[in-house]
């Protein structure tokens, strides 16, 4: 379902995948000091791409490019151009995503490999590829990691970091080599936090929980849409509240919520059953509505879609 579009954007250009190369003495290539967005595009039902919600992706991409100093952005304006302008040079017809990654990339002569920010220029690529729907509808099982989402004091979780995704890959390397599809990540204080590369509602008589921004996580774009779907459209009660480790044994239904993953029903956690029955029928409520929604078919939100087209 994943194919790289010919066309990336590289600090300027839009070149060839095949040379869009940077130099191995790239800062960002060995101290993570890159910040990234993931964005889905979707086809409506009149035929049109739609990017999803591409003003928060990109206001949230400025602000973690402010954190580590990456200079020299692009303003919202002329970006969101840029990445609706890549893909119609790239004649993307499909479901996409998007990805803006700004790094580090060389010091100033007579620097050397120095691990500082000020003096190291930054650079820009945007790869898009066609990515439909990659995780399975029916529910998967995933495993409470013994690795810790990263501290925010250390390095928040809040601005997303490259080099933060090597703690992402130790947590969902340990829980597929033990047979699940994806873990579950506690903060330093020993609640949940998110999952590798998506945040996590539960659902517990009737209300939705999520852990709140303060619990270390991502401020996730579709932690939001959810929120917004679930009090506005769906009628619930939404919670910001810790969720402690021994909660999850306890709750009636839990789902991943992310741009890559979209909405996962996770019917496992280590080896807790939730659903006897699969899929729990708030999770699929919210699913269903979510699908709806990036496709335009919610005419609430039609504003959080750019045309692709113009
Ligand atoms: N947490 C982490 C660690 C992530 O990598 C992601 C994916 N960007 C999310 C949460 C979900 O964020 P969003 O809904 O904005 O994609």
């Amino acid at each position: 379902p994943r194919k790289p579009h010919p066309w990336v954007y590289l600090d300027g250009q839009v070149v060839a995948v095949a040379d869009a190369v940077v130099p191995v003495t790239t800062q960002a290539f060995a101290y993570g000091t890159g910040v990234f967005e993931g964005i889905r595009a979707y086809v409506a039902a009149n035929g049109e791409l739609n990017v999803f919600r591409l003003d928060d992706h990109l206001k949230r991409l400025a602000n973690s490019a402010r954190l580590l100093q990456l200079e020299n952005l692009p303003l919202r304006s002329e970006f969101k151009s840029i990445i609706l302008d890549l893909l119609r040079h790239n004649e993307a017809s499909t479901d996409c995503y998007i990805r803006p990654l700004a790094y580090k990339k060389a010091l100033l002569p007579g620097i050397g490999f120095g691990v500082k920010l000020t003096g190291v220029s930054s650079g820009l690529v945007i790869n898009t590829l066609s990515m439909s729907a990659y995780m399975r509808a029916d529910g998967i099982r995933c495993a409470i990691s013994t690795w810790r989402r990263i501290p925010d004091v250390s390095l928040p979780a809040r601005a997303k970091i490259t080099g933060s995704y090597a703690n992402s890959a130790l947590a969902m390397e340990s829980a597929q080599r033990n047979g699940f599809d994806d873990a579950l990540m506690l903060n330093v204080h020993g609640n949940l936090a998110e999952s590798t590369t998506s945040n996590v509602f539960v659902v517990k008589d009737g209300c939705l929980i999520t852990p709140p921004l303060s619990a270390h996580i991502l401020e996730g774009i579709t932690r939001d849409t959810i929120i917004t779907l679930a009090r506005e459209d769906l009628g619930l009660k939404v919670i910001e509240r810790d969720i402690s480790f021994s909660e999850l044994f306890s709750v009636d239904e839990c789902f991943l919520a992310g741009t890559g993953v979209e909405i996962v029903p996770v019917t496992q956690i280590d080896h807790y059953i939730l659903q006897e029955s699969g899929v729990g029928e708030i999770s699929a409520a919210i699913r269903s509505l979510y699908l709806k929604t990036v496709r335009g078919l919610n005419s609430k939100y039609t504003d959080w879609l750019s045309p692709v087209s113009n």
